[in-house]
């Protein structure tokens, strides 16, 4: 069934982080549930507000609610990175469980303000927040947000941030990138293990962890991370095998055998990441 992040969280505490994948089409969402099924496992689906506005609010939260009664998955349907307060409220309405007010462009005041307005909001309506304070570099909707080396969230901002807005979750900067496959991301472990000691009552959520090594990332959930997005290695596999595929097809060759080796990759994803973030 679909919940929200917090009663995710809570549910799962000391078992594991959850995946948050990226669903980027409606051909991808099946596969990913699916992946959940066969670990029987939680998911966090996410959609960027572009993804959200090229399939609709209301198709993405019916299909999801389909998926997760089909296959008595537990699902949160969460936004992620939206810098618009009435989107996040058209997402809310339309029925996500959870929403990502991303706020970490403005001055912190401006951020903590904003985020306050949301989670007063949302928690209302039992949706859970995540918030970001600091910036994590890297491409975001093929914007490029910072091309400079990761900046590291300051941990006195973050305990006013979480102290001020009630956030359930906060995304926050220890090292890795957005849009990251090329090279390994040199994680900041002490500042992971001081954020963690310090903020016991939030989900603390990686972003950017296409970068990560497994090893790094055993180490990350082990030092409380609660939230993992993974985003870019889904659009670039999905990417690789529709290549390859529709490289070979003719006008008359089923769309659907052309899609079905891409979703497959997307469940072996789903799978293999989310066997990555059990706790041991
Ligand atoms: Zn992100």
């Amino acid at each position: 069934m679909l919940k929200s992040l917090k009663q995710l969280f809570e549910e799962n505490e000391g078992k594991r982080a959850i995946g948050s994948f990226n669903v980027h089409c409606l051909e991808m969402l099946p596969a990913m549930l699916e992946g959940a099924k066969e670990l029987n496992v939680p998911i966090i689906i996410q959609t960027s507000p572009g993804t959200a506005a090229y399939i609709g609010f209301d198709l993405l939260v019916s299909s999801i609610e389909t998926l997760a009664e089909r296959l008595d998955v537990d699902v949160c349907l969460h936004m992620d990175h939206c810098k618009d307060i009435e989107v996040l409220k058209e997402a809310i309405h339309a029925g996500y469980s959870s929403v990502m007010y991303d706020g970490s462009s403005l001055s912190l005041d401006e951020n903590i303000q904003n985020t306050r307005t949301v989670v007063e909001y949302a928690n209302a309506k039992n949706v859970s927040v995540e918030g970001e304070v600091g910036t994590i570099g890297g491409a975001e909707e093929g914007v490029v947000v910072s091309e400079d080396e990761a900046i590291y969230t300051k941990p006195e901002d973050a305990y006013r941030f979480v102290r001020e807005t009630g956030v359930n979750a906060l995304a926050v900067a220890i090292g890795t990138t957005h849009g990251q496959y090329k090279s390994k991301a040199k994680i900041n472990f002490a500042l992971l293990e001081e954020l963690s000691a310090n903020m016991p009552d939030v989900g603390m959520v990686l972003h950017g962890g296409t970068g990560v090594s497994d090893e790094d990332m055993r180490r990350c959930v082990s030092l409380g991370m609660k939230k993992v997005n993974v985003g870019t290695e889904l659009n670039k596999s999905y990417i690789e095998e529709v290549n390859r595929t529709f490289a070979e097809a003719t006008p008359l060759t089923s769309l659907r055998k052309l899609l079905l080796p891409a979703n497959n990759r997307i469940k072996d994803i789903v799978i293999e990441k989310s066997a990555l973030f059990q706790l041991m």
